[in-house]
């Protein structure tokens, strides 16, 4: 595995050129253009890395999978999926268009920013700080990453700079679809997207919900099975965002990508797979990710489709 890792690695080590590196939060466009990286956690044969798997970087949108799981876990699904519903979008993540079109202005899905806003303002937690806890103590678990850390930089400048997702949030606020303190809200999204990762966490994190919420590495059944399956389809259908059917048709896999570069992969019962490079296409996903993930399901036939 290890070898076929770096060979995919080798091969698309020209794939960044095509992206960016996000600079709307300004701290993140410090990123290294051209650092890239792939793991994988095979439930069957363990973990196998190749590239920079070592490099930390925050997991932006990849952490409303653990808010997600959070949620499903805590309130169940019928709750969940009357505050956002199911449906991909053809928008960017931080659209607030079809937000203020679409009545009853629910968020399209729990993967867009708006969506994790208001899963995260559903979370049974009145105090903030609990409920950031609470969601990093989810991520960790289904890492198996328990001193997980936030980069604090990154957090101030978002926290500085997201008026985008202060609109969203008050725009959500404005007509009664979000409940509780939004600065306060916002604040916990915020660190929520500065936790730091790497490759190998984002391998394991797709590996546990590839094991049905079991992670492989402590043998902590982290969720139900229907949250890690619910969580998986929603990741197939919304995960690369407006990227969504693309990468269906692609690479065949459910994931969620962040703006830090990273992509988590679940190949149910068989493997997770963490991909990274901080330049990213229009739509924000990895460009080196996208093209390492399509080579290694070809290899390896992984398609689910
Ligand atoms: N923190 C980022 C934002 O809110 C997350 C977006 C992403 O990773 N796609 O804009």
């Amino acid at each position: 595995m290890k070898t076929l890792l770096e060979k995919i690695v080798r091969e698309c080590s020209n794939e960044w050129k095509s992206g960016r590196v996000a600079t709307y939060i300004p701290e993140l466009g410090k990123g290294r253009a051209d650092a890239s990286g792939l793991s994988v956690y095979s439930l069957s044969s363990g973990p196998a890395s190749a590239g920079d798997t070592g490099s930390p970087f925050t997991m932006q949108s990849v952490s409303k999978v653990a808010s997600l799981a959070l949620a499903l876990e805590t309130l169940g699904e019928e709750k969940v999926f009357s505050a956002v519903g199911m449906a991909a979008l053809a928008d960017p993540f931080n659209s607030i268009m079809r937000l203020e079109s679409d009545a009853p202005h629910r968020p399209h899905n729990p993967l867009i920013n708006s969506g994790a806003i208001a899963v995260l303002s559903l979370l049974p937690w009145t105090d903030g700080g609990e409920k950031f806890e609470a969601v990093r103590d989810m991520a960790a678990r289904l890492m198996a990453k328990p001193g997980l850390e936030i980069d604090e930089a990154v957090y101030l400048s978002e926290k500085e700079t997201g008026n985008r997702n202060r609109a969203l949030a008050w725009f959500l606020k404005s007509v009664g679809n979000l409940e509780g303190d939004v600065e306060e809200i916002l604040d916990v999204y915020f660190r929520q997207c500065s936790l730091l990762t790497d490759c190998t966490d984002l391998a394991l994190l797709g590996a546990t919900l590839a094991a049905g919420g079991r992670n492989p590495v402590t043998g902590e059944q982290v969720t139900s099975c229907g949250t890690a399956r619910i969580v998986r389809t929603i990741m197939a259908t919304c995960g690369m965002y407006d990227g969504s059917g693309e990468f269906a048709v692609s690479v065949g896999i459910p994931a969620k990508s962040g703006v830090g570069g990273g992509i988590s992969a679940a190949v149910p019962g068989k493997m997770g797979i963490g991909a990274w490079g901080p330049a990213l296409d229009k739509r924000g996903n990895s460009a080196a990710g996208l093209a390492m993930l399509k080579r290694l399901s070809e290899e390896l036939g992984l398609r689910i489709y």
